[in-house]
């Protein structure tokens, strides 16, 4: 059975769907719309009605959804972008491209996402720095929604704007409210391992804001206006392939189930993994999409190696806080640092997830960490 256990099964999913894809494919070829074909529009359609966005505006990556909300918000040299430091390297990234700073924000131990008390601090802290507080960008971590309620607050009374990375996310909720639906926008990423992901780079912005919409639209077509030459803003090419709309178009009418499965295997691995690996709390309310199943183990090499003999694959995300890369270790953090991310990048370990790992396999992974632990 070893030899088989995958952390995420992209080859299972592809037999559910059976030759679905090969014919959707087959579909672009015939039309040879490769850019802006008929694809993109169905999906971006197709995508705000899954999270009752009034806008889904599709694009090159999740990086470029990040920034081309903050192109269209103006983000620039000055300005302060608060982020987590336990994150991805791009929710970080897309503001420095920018010319803006990058300010680190702690993370909660218990939830890994944004220290709400560690971003009211930063936003005070920054006035000393001359910089200008302009944006926050929660991230969904590992699937779970930020404290978007708290978030929120804490954006109102400052004047910030709240650009989610649902990069993890999409298919989350907080009680009814979809992913897709929090702050002023929302990116997210369809990476092959995301849950949602297609056959190379996709990504796309939530909005309700008609105007935002619009601008996005424009900049991720080098900001043109009403035709090809007509040139509005200084934008990017960052178009989502139609090929990928197609490949998404498919995988969307299994998401739903997918989430379910998720959430199933996620809750086994709750109640049966040994107390003394710590899993990821969710908070009141809140579901997951699940893109990682995290803990925390404090003797995390052991684990690894034990769970690698018997052939459970782990990974790491994330082993360092963007705080302490050098690419970014210029930028400031909130006053008290951020210890908490940099005691998780040391202990944290994910276990395989994916829809398609069955009962047997999940129990001989609970059984080799259990194993691991003793
Ligand atoms: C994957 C990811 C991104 C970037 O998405 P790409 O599509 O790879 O550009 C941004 N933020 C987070 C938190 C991510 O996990």
């Amino acid at each position: 059975m070893s030899a088989d256990i995958h952390f995420i099964d992209l080859k299972a999913q592809k037999e559910r769907l059976g030759d679905r894809i090969e014919q959707a494919i087959g579909r672009v070829l015939a039309h040879g719309q490769f850019i802006m074909g008929p694809e993109v529009d169905a999906l971006e359609e197709r995508l705000a009605a899954f999270c009752g966005a009034r806008f889904a505006i599709s694009c090159a990556s999740g990086t470029d959804a990040l920034l081309l909300v903050l192109m269209a918000e103006g983000i620039g040299p000055g300005d302060a972008v608060f982020v987590p430091s336990f994150t991805f390297v791009a929710t970080a990234e897309a503001p420095a491209i920018l010319g803006a700073t990058p300010v680190f924000v702690d993370v909660h131990p218990d939830t890994f996402t944004l220290d709400v008390s560690s971003l009211r601090a930063a936003i005070k802290d920054v006035q000393r720095l001359d910089l200008r507080p302009r944006a926050i960008i929660p991230v969904d971590l590992f699937g779970q929604p930020a404290d978007y309620a708290a978030i929120d607050a804490v954006a109102a009374e400052d004047g910030l704007f709240v650009l989610a990375d649902a990069a993890q996310s999409f298919g989350g909720a907080v009680g009814e409210r979809r992913v897709g639906t929090f702050g002023k926008a929302t990116a997210t990423s369809f990476f092959p391992s995301k849950p949602l992901g297609c056959y190379g780079d996709g990504g796309a912005v939530f909005t309700n804001d008609a105007a935002l919409a619009t601008r996005v639209r424009s900049l991720r077509m080098h900001g043109r206006g009403s035709d090809k030459y007509d040139n509005l803003h200084v934008g990017i090419n960052g178009r989502l392939d139609t090929l990928q709309a197609a490949i998404l178009l498919e995988k969307l009418t299994i998401f739903e189930e997918e989430l379910a499965a998720r959430t199933r295997i996620a809750e086994q691995y709750r109640v049966s993994l040994p107390a003394a690996v710590r899993c990821q709390k969710l908070q009141d309310g809140v579901r997951s999409a699940w893109a990682q199943f995290t803990v925390v183990a404090e003797n995390r090499a052991s684990l690894a190696d034990a769970c690698r003999k018997s052939g459970v694959p782990t990974a790491i995300y994330y082993p360092r806080p963007l705080h302490l890369q050098p690419a970014y270790a210029c930028c400031p953090t909130s006053p008290g640092g951020c210890p908490v991310a940099e005691r998780l990048a040391t202990r944290v370990i994910s276990l395989p997830m994916h829809p398609y790992l069955d009962e047997a396999v999940q129990s001989h992974i609970i059984e080799a960490v259990s194993n691991a632990i003793v």
